[in-house]
C-alpha cells in the first residue's frame, strides 16, 4: 500500500511521485532532475496529476508481471506508484461503472516508448477481464492485431529497431459487465516511400524481410523468391537487412499464426504474401530508352513475374508500365513515357499497392474483430501516434505529422487546460486563471479554409498549367508572410536566414521552430498514379488487388482529394472520435539518442519536456486543485474516520456529511473547497495523510 510514510522515504531516495509534489514547480530544472533520480533507480513513471510521464529504460524491467497487475486491479489511483495499468485501471473503472467513454492518449517521440505502453495497456486490460470463451477469443485476436500490423507497419530505423511507421487509434468495446466484446482500428498516414528507397542504416518494413526468411522452400518457389534480400532492388538502399534485435524468421511464423486467430483464409494470406513478394519483384524491373523519350522493359522476367504475382495480363502491365493515357474532352490519348517517368510510375505502383495492402489489412483485421452481439457496446480508445518532429530536413510528411500534433496539443489544451477550468466555474470554485499558450492561431495558419497553407497547396495542385514546388512557395511567400507563425526566407532574420534556402519556410509550431523543405511537396500532395496501371490493377484477378483499386476509381472523372486534405479529414474526424470521450494521457521520454540502458541526457529530455509541454501542463495543475472527488465517492470511502460521521450518518446531505468529516480531519480553508457536486483538494499531501489514516 502506498503510504505518506513511504512516499517520504522514497522522496530522498527516487524523487516525488508526482510533479505537483515539487516545491520549485516552476524551474524545469528541478522537473528533469526528478525524472532524473527516478530513472536511475529504475523508477520509469512519474505523473503530473493524471498525467503520466514514463521514460523509456531500454532494458526490461520486472514491473508487468500478474503480481503487478493484481496490485493495480481496482485500486485508487492515489494508492498506489504511478504505473501504465494504473491509468488503464481508472479508465476501465470509469468505463465499467460509470459507463463514460474513454480514451488513452500516448505522445512522445520516435523510439519514447508509445507503442510500447500501448501493448501494455492492452495487456493489462485482457489480464483484469474474464478469461472465458467468447471474451477471452476476442481479447486474443485484439492481441494477435499487433504482430501483423506491426510487420507490414513498422520498419527499423535508425531511431528505433521497430518503428511505427503509421499512426494507429485502436477502440476496444466492452459490454455493459466490463467485457471485451470486440475491436476497431483506424491507420493514419503509412510513410510508403519507404517501400522503394530507404536512407543508410535503415530497413524497409518488417514483412519483407520476415517473407524471405521465414516463408519455406514451396512458398519461396510459389512466390519466386530467393532468399537474400540484397537480390531485390527495393531492398539494398538502407544496407542493413539483418538486425540484431530483430529475428525476423521468428516473427514470420508469428504473423502466420496471427493471421490464422484473425481468420484470413489460406487464400487470401496467398495473395497477401503474393502481393509483398510482387513489390520485391517490381522493383528489380528496369528500363531502357532505344528510341528517345520511349522507355522499355530491360529486364523482361520481372515483368513476367509481376503479372503472375499480382494476377494480371502480363502485356497489359508491360503497356501500363511505359504509357500513360490521358482523358480529354473528346477521347483517351495515349502516349509513351520516357525512362525516367517509367521509373516514376513503377515506383507509385509499388507504394500505392502497398499503402492499399496496410489499408485492407486493417479492414480485413477490423471485420473479424467485430463483435457478433448487437447488444451496446461502450470503448476505450488507444492513441498510438507520431510525436512531433523537428529534423536536419523536414519536408511534406514532417508537415503533416506536426500538423496532426497541434491538432492533439489542441485536444489536450480543451480537454485538460481550458476543461480543468470550466469545471471550477461550473462548481463555483475560486481559482486564479492561469495563462497557456492557445495554439489555434498555428492551425488557422495551417488548415484555414481557402487562406491556410493546406488550401493553397491545394490550389497549385490543381491549377493549370505547369504548377511545381518553386511557384508554391512564392504561393505562400506571398500570401502568408502576414502570419505571425510563418516565416519565409525573406522575412527571417539574418541568423535564421543563413541556415535557410529560398526553397524554404519555417513555421513556429507550438513545440518548436521548423524549417521545411518544398522540394516534392507537389508531387507528394498530388499523390498521382497513372490512369493505365489503375486500370491494370482493377483489372487483376488477385481478390486482393482487385477490391481495393475499383473499376469506378479508374472511371470517375473527379479528381480525388490531395494527399494532405484526406489526411486532414481523417484528422477531423478523429478529433471528433476523442472530443467525446474522458482522455488520460501517457507522455513517453527517450532518455537518449543510442538505444542505450542507464543513460540519461538530460538536454535531450529538457527538449522533449518542453515541447510536450510539461511544464505548462504543471503549472496549470499546481495553480487549480489537484485532487477531486464526488461528495458521495468521498464520504463513502473516509467516513470511518470521525465520530461525526461514523458507524452512523444521517444528519444531511453528502456535502454536509464532508464538511463536517474533513472538519474534523483538521483541513484548513486552504486546503480544500467545497463545489456545487465535489469536493476540491489543493495539495495531493492533503490527501495522503487522509489515505495514511484510512489505511491504519
Ligand atoms: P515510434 O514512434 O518509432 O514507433 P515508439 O514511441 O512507439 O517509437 P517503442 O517502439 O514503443 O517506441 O519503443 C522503442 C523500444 O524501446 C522498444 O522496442 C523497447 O526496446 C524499448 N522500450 C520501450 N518501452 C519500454 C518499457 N516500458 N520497458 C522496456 N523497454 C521499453
Ligand atoms: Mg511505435
Amino acid at each position: 500500500m502506498y503510504t505518506m510514510e513511504r512516499h517520504l522515504q522514497d522522496r530522498d531516495r527516487v524523487g516525488v511521485h508526482d510533479a505537483v509534489l515539487l516545491e520549485d514547480f516552476q524551474s524545469e530544472d528541478v522537473f528533469v532532475e526528478n525524472l532524473q533520480k527516478r530513472f536511475n533507480e529504475n523508477v520509469i513513471y512519474t505523473y503530473i496529476g493524471q498525467v503520466l510521464i514514463s521514460v523509456n529504460p531500454y532494458k526490461e524491467i520486472n514491473i508487468y508481471g500478474p503480481k503487478d497487475v493484481k496490485a493495480y486491479d481496482g485500486k485508487h489511483f492515489f494508492e498506489v506508484p504511478p504505473h501504465v495499468f494504473a491509468i488503464t485501471d481508472t479508465s476501465y473503472r470509469a468505463l465499467k461503472e460509470e459507463q463514460i467513454e474513454q480514451c488513452i492518449l500516448i505522445s512522445g517521440e520516435s523510439g519514447s516508448g508509445k507503442t510500447e505502453a500501448s501493448k501494455k495497456v492492452l495487456q493489462y486490460i485482457a489480464e483484469v477481464t474474464d478469461h472465458k470463451g467468447e471474451v477471452e477469443r476476442v481479447k486474443n485476436k485484439l492481441l494477435v492485431s499487433n504482430p501483423v500490423l506491426e510487420a507490414f507497419g513498422n520498419a527499423k530505423t535508425n531511431r528505433n529497431d521497430n518503428s511505427s511507421r503509421f499512426g494507429k487509434y485502436m477502440d476496444i468495446q466492452f459490454n455493459t459487465e466490463g467485457n471485451p466484446q470486440g475491436g476497431n482500428i483506424l491507420n493514419y498516414l503509412l510513410e510508403k516511400s519507404r517501400v522503394i528507397s530507404q536512407v543508410k542504416g535503415e530497413r524497409n518494413f518488417h514483412i519483407f524481410y520476415q517473407l524471405l526468411s521465414g516463408a519455406d522452400e514451396e512458398l519461396l518457389n510459389k512466390l519466386s523468391l530467393r532468399k537474400s534480400p540484397e537480390s531485390y532492388y527495393f531492398l539494398t538502399h538502407g544496407d542493413k537487412s539483418n538486425v540484431e534485435n530483430i529475428n525476423d524468421q521468428k516473427n514470420f511464423r508469428e504473423v502466420t499464426e496471427a493471421l490464422s486467430t484473425l481468420d484470413f483464409t489460406e487464400k487470401e494470406q496467398h495473395d497477401m504474401f503474393s502481393i509483398v513478394a510482387a513489390i520485391l519483384h517490381l522493383g528489380n524491373i528496369g528500363f531502357v530508352e532505344h528510341e528517345a523519350g520511349k522507355a522499355k522493359v530491360s529486364k523482361s522476367e520481372a515483368v513476367e513475374i509481376v503479372a503472375k504475382l499480382m494476377g494480371c495480363d502480363e502485356a497489359e502491365l508491360r503497356e501500363a508500365l511505359t504509357h500513360k493515357t490521358i482523358e480529354t474532352v473528346r477521347d483517351l490519348v495515349t502516349s509513351p513515357l520516357n525512362r525516367e517517368l517509367a521509373v516514376y510510375a513503377r515506383d507509385a505502383l509499388a507504394k500505392a499497392v502497398y499503402d492499399r495492402l496496410f489499408s485492407w489489412l486493417v479492414s480485413r483485421i477490423n471485420d473479424s474483430l467485430q463483435s457478433g452481439s448487437k447488444r451496446k457496446n461502450v470503448v476505450i480508445g488507444i492513441l498510438d501516434i507520431y510525436g512531433f518532429e523537428i529534423f536536419e530536413r523536414n519536408s511534406f510528411e514532417q508537415l503533416c505529422i506536426n500538423f496532426c500534433n497541434e491538432k492533439l496539443h489542441q485536444l489536450f489544451i480543451d480537454l485538460t487546460l481550458k476543461s480543468e477550468q470550466e469545471e471550477y466555474m461550473k462548481e463555483g470554485i475560486k481559482w486564479e486563471k492561469i495563462e497557456y499558450f492557445d495554439n489555434s492561431i498555428i492551425l488557422e495558419l495551417i488548415e484555414e479554409k481557402h487562406k491556410g497553407l493546406i488550401a493553397y497547396m491545394d490550389e497549385e495542385c490543381l491549377r493549370p498549367g505547369d504548377p511545381n514546388d518553386t511557384t508554391l512557395i512564392n504561393k505562400f511567400n506571398t500570401y502568408l508572410s502576414g502570419h505571425n507563425h510563418y516565416i519565409s526566407h525573406k522575412k527571417a532574420s539574418i541568423k535564421v536566414q543563413k541556415t535557410m534556402g529560398r526553397d524554404e519556410f519555417l513555421i513556429i509550431h507550438y513545440a518548436g521552430h521548423v524549417t521545411y523543405n518544398v522540394k516534392t511537396f507537389i508531387e507528394k500532395n498530388n499523390d498521382l498514379l497513372f490512369r493505365d496501371l489503375k486500370e491494370a490493377m482493377s483489372n487483376s484477378s488477385n481478390s486482393i488487388l482487385n477490391t481495393v483499386f475499383t473499376k469506378s476509381e479508374v472511371l470517375n472523372k473527379k479528381r480525388p482529394d490531395t494527399a494532405i486534405t484526406k489526411f486532414k479529414n481523417s484528422l477531423n474526424n478523429l478529433m471528433g472520435i476523442l472530443r467525446d470521450k474522458e482522455p488520460a494521457y501517457i507522455r513517453c521520454i527517450k532518455p537518449n539518442d543510442i538505444k542505450k540502458s542507464g543513460m540519461f541526457d538530460e538536454d535531450l529530455v529538457k527538449h522533449q519536456v518542453r515541447y510536450l509541454g510539461l511544464m505548462e501542463n504543471l503549472r496549470v495543475r499546481r495553480a487549480g486543485f489537484a485532487y477531486r472527488r464526488v461528495y458521495e465517492q468521498f464520504l463513502h470511502r473516509y467516513k470511518c474516520l470521525s465520530e461525526e460521521t461514523w458507524p452512523n450518518y444521517r444528519k444531511g446531505s453528502a456535502k454536509d456529511g464532508v464538511q463536517a468529516l474533513v472538519k474534523s480531519l483538521g483541513y484548513t480553508d486552504g486546503d480544500y473547497q467545497m463545489g456545487k457536486t465535489k469536493i476540491f483538494i489543493r495539495h495531493p499531501k492533503t490527501l495522503f495523510d487522509t489515505e495514511d489514516a484510512f489505511q491504519e
